[in-house]
This record gives C-alpha cells, structure tokens and sequence, in this order.
C-alpha cells in the first residue's frame, strides 16, 4: 500500500466483500440484503460503495433522505433505494428519481398518495414501517385499519415492504424488549398483510439483529455498520474488516520546553521537555475536540502519539518524544490494524457510528 502524502481516508472494497460475504453466510439462501448507505455510506463514499455492492448481488438500498437517493441515482445506481426518512417537500423529486419512501404517518402516506396521483404513478412502490419500540418513526397498530382503508382507496402506491427497526438488538440484557418487538412486528404485519390480501416483503433486521436474532430474519435483512466493518461488540466485530483507514502525514515538528505550552487556549502545558508533530487534519475533518482532552492517540511508526492540546479547526498536535519520525512520515489516525475506529471512538465516549461518519467530505476518498 502507498505511503499516504496527505491526509485521506482509505477504502479496502475487498474488506467490503468480506464483510458483505460473512454477513449473507449468516442468513437463508433466499434472504434479501438492504445495504443502508446513508451519510455517504457512514462517510465513506456511498456511489462508490453502491456501484461495488450491486456487482456482489445486494438486493436494495437503503438512504436516509431523497438527496441522498438521487445522487446514488446520478452515479449510475439501479437497484431499487428506500429513502428511511422522506420528508414531503421531496416527494416529486424522489419520485422523478425511482425512489421508494418509507411511509411511517397517516400524514405522510396521505401526502405521498396525493402526490402519486398527481404525477399519474400507479402501483408507485413503498415502504410501510411500523413503531414496535423504539419510538422514533412508524405507525402504530391503531393505524393498521386506517393505512388498509387508505390503501384499497388508490392504485397510485403498492406496498412493496412492511418493516420496523430494532432498538437494542446489540444488547443482550434486552433480550425480552427485542423478542417482544419482534413478536409485535409479526401481529402487526399478519394484520395488515390479512387486511391488504398481498404479502409484501418483511424486514426488520440491522447489523446486531442479523447476528443476534436469526428468527427475526425474515424476508430481508438491513445493514450497515457490519459492512463497514463493525460490530456493537467483540463478539459481533471479531470476523468483520473495518473497510476504511484514515491517514495523514506529520507537517513539522517542535521540541517543547518544560513549562511552555501547546496549542489554542494554552490547554496543554509540558511538564518535561518533549517532542510534538503538527498534523494536518482537525475538527474541520471530523476530529472533534473531544480528542484533545488527554483521550485522543494516532499510531506513528507503530507507536501510540497522544494527542496534546486542543484539536484546531485543521490540525492537530500530538507528543512524538518517544517515537523515531520525522516530517512527512505517514500517521494513522485510525484503521484495522493499530487503533481501530471502536477504540478511538470509545475514548470519547462514542461509537464508531458518529467516529467514522463525522469523517468530513474535505477528506479525500481512496478506494483500495
Ligand atoms: N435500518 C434502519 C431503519 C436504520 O436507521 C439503520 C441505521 O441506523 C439500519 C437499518 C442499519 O443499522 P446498522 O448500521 O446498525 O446495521
């Protein structure tokens, strides 16, 4: 692999197909899998990551918001996109660009049926979700007359899916919430399914639920974290491959004097005399400040560097008196070999979702 020369974020598509393979080998012959590439396929590069996936036969898509769908769209993807959070100013754009919407009100699924109407759609594909727990969108089984009523009213959408989203599939001690929202997803798609008089395709599923409940498979699964390379544990991460690597270079170095100080604010001030390097990325890249609070390290040459001082807007400091380096030497700032993303993320007391997705668009993508 190339010595990095600036500072990029590195994607391994054969860590991709690895991952992509372990998960499918954990799933029936006939189980579809929905890659969700939202937020730049969690801030790697989500055209790129779709146009590989489509050639390992992912069955679907899964983005967050329209935009997000029609640039997939613009790169050439075909496979069909659910878009998990429609908002209704959207709908002819997402519907210009074969999108399909998760319908999750009453509100939402009457405007999209105007708006199918009006656009002369017929059986315009879409997406019932339901509430089953986690409280954040999706009807609830109160609604379940209301949506078959609405639906036997128009031609203009078809229900191609009915799906809810687990809200702690990753941890065990929740085994009794998760199974009820599974058994409550069951009770409320038969109804509904009973009602329509067709079975669409059902999902539920996410990285934690495809590995933790084989019985909540279904028709499909959804995941994300998992392809990217990670679990919500251990156990869960132990045979993914964290896909990207995130990389700079050493700018300069400074010896610093017992008692001076480094950085903004004067935050960090040497007790001993020592060695810094100035690297060129910051919290305009994604490194929040949270880092520089004594919790923060990069990997030089193999060898852990704190970061010291406060994180800059596109630089960072971090203490080299231990390390053999010098100016232009190539940094990890994480990847899946020294720190991992989970462990950085972790000395902030986050996760490797909100790690690797703050990774900003200043950042330039490699694909491997
Ligand atoms: N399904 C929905 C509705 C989601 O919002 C997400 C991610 O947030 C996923 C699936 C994928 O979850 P994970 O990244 O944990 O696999």
């Amino acid at each position: 692999m190339p010595k990095a020369q600036e500072t990029v974020l590195e994607i391994d598509l054969n860590a991709l197909k690895h991952n992509f393979e372990h998960l499918k080998s954990k799933l029936k012959d006939n189980t579809k899998v929905l890659a969700v590439v939202k937020a730049f396929a969690y801030g790697s590069d989500a055209c790129k990551i779709a146009k590989y996936l489509e050639t390992l036969d992912v069955d679907y898509f899964a983005v967050a918001y329209t935009n997000e769908g029609v640039a997939l769209r613009q790169a050439g993807v075909t496979k069909p996109i659910l878009v998990l959070h429609p908002i209704a100013i959207n709908f002819k754009t997402l519907i210009a660009y074969c999108l399909e919407p998760n319908l999750y009100s009453s509100k939402i699924l009457e405007t999209f049926i105007e708006v199918a109407t009006q656009e002369n759609q017929t059986n315009y594909p879409v997406h019932i979700k339901f509430n089953t727990g986690l409280n954040r969108l999706g009807f609830d089984e109160r609604d379940i007359d209301f949506i078959a009523n609405t639906l036997k009213e128009t031609s203009g959408i078809k229900v191609k899916s009915l799906f809810s989203h687990l809200a702690a599939s990753e941890d065990l001690n929740e085994r009794e919430f998760t199974l009820n929202q599974i058994n409550t997803f069951k009770q409320y798609s038969e109804k509904l399914i009973n009602l329509m008089g067709y079975a669409p395709i059902r999902h539920m599923c996410n990285t934690s639920g495809i590995l933790n409940y084989p019985e909540a498979h279904f028709d499909m699964v959804r995941t994300g974290i998992g392809l990217y390379g990670f679990g919500n544990s251990e156990k869960e991460s132990k045979n993914l491959k964290p896909i990207a690597t995130l990389k700079t270079i050493i700018s300069q170095i400074h010896t610093i004097e017992k008692g001076e100080s480094v950085g903004y604010n004067r935050a960090f001030k040497s007790k001993s005399l020592l060695k810094t390097a100035t690297l060129p990325i910051g919290h305009a890249d994604g490194i929040s400040r949270i880092y520089g609070k004594g919790k923060g390290f990069v990997t030089i040459n193999g060898k852990k560097a704190p970061i010291v001082g406060n994180v800059c807007m596109d630089m960072i400091m971090v203490n080299i008196t231990n390390i053999e380096c010098e100016e232009g030497d190539e940094v990890i700032v994480f990847g899946p070999e020294h720190n991992t993303a989970e462990s950085l993320a972790e000395s902030a007391s986050t996760i490797s979702y909100e790690l690797i997705t703050s990774i900003s668009q200043r950042v330039k993508r490699i694909l491997l």
